[in-house]
């Protein structure tokens, strides 16, 4: 598997200002999935030479607008225009059925140009070309919200989503070949509803992954720099941490040690 950061950055000032992208990622293999396609991910995507029609899905972990804003456009992509009804759409129920507080975020015009849709909620489990899709409990502001853990050719990427802190992290992506965490907030900083440095050494201890990529970096994570704070959390938690750029691609291979990073 291949994973694509169309964008890494989230949070209010970083996204209104495009201080980092936020467009999300993408992840290749023998299924194409654009995980949380976010403000700008079909130029950014584009910019990277991805093929949206040959994506196979499009992932929505949450309703929050740099989670799913540019979702109607990615799924316009995946399905020519509308004009072939293909690729399976997975998000929470907030983003895909909406509720009091959050409308949903793809049309319902959207939502049937697909050939599948599915709403997910911590602990399903879906496949899709033979890679295998479960969602993963969050504790955040949207209390729908998920994060994914994908396996495919004995190799494993957990993504977080947006979540702080909670004991099942720690179990549900135990031994991940790579586990992507949205860090929004550097060491001294929490924030409720989101992972800190502090917090994501937590996770990690726990969940033993192999390899760590930081991304989803609010306007404090900048400041205080993600390469140090991934520097810090390497030191602490034990597990080799990178802080993930725009545009980069990381491999996880089969038949490779470990994880390949570019
Ligand atoms: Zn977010
Ligand atoms: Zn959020």
């Amino acid at each position: 598997m291949e994973i694509i950061f169309c964008g890494t950055g989230g949070a209010r000032f970083v996204i209104i200002k495009q201080l980092r992208a936020t467009g999300g990622f993408i992840v290749k293999g023998d299924a194409n999935i654009y995980f949380d396609p976010g403000p700008g991910a079909l130029i950014r995507s584009l910019e990277l030479k991805q093929n949206l029609q040959k994506l196979d899905a499009v992932a929505i972990s949450h309703a929050h607008i740099d989670h799913s804003n540019d979702a109607n456009l990615i799924i316009e992509a995946m399905t020519n225009g509308g004009k072939s009804k293909r690729g399976m759409l997975i998000g929470s129920s907030s983003s895909l059925e909406g509720n009091e507080r959050f409308d949903r975020v793809v049309s319902a015009y959207h939502q049937k140009l697909v050939e599948k849709r599915v709403v997910v909620k911590a602990g399903d489990k879906l496949s899709i070309k033979g890679v295998s899709i479960e969602a993963t409990p969050t504790k955040h502001d949207d209390d729908s919200g998920v994060g994914f853990k994908l396996s495919s050719r004995g190799k494993t990427i957990g993504y977080t989503g947006d979540t702080e802190y909670i004991p099942e992290l720690g179990r549900v992506f135990s031994r991940c070949d790579c586990l992507i965490m949205n860090n929004m907030r550097p060491a001294g900083s929490p924030y409720p509803g989101h992972l800190d440095s502090e917090l994501s050494i937590r996770v990690l201890k726990e969940a033993k992954p192999k390899k760590a990529i930081i991304q989803h970096f609010g306007m404090g994570m900048l400041r205080a720099g993600p390469e140090a704070e991934a520097r810090l959390i390497q030191k602490e938690s034990g597990v080799e941490t990178i802080a993930a750029k725009d545009g980069m691609v990381v491999r996880v291979e089969e038949g490779k040690s470990l994880v390949d990073f570019e």
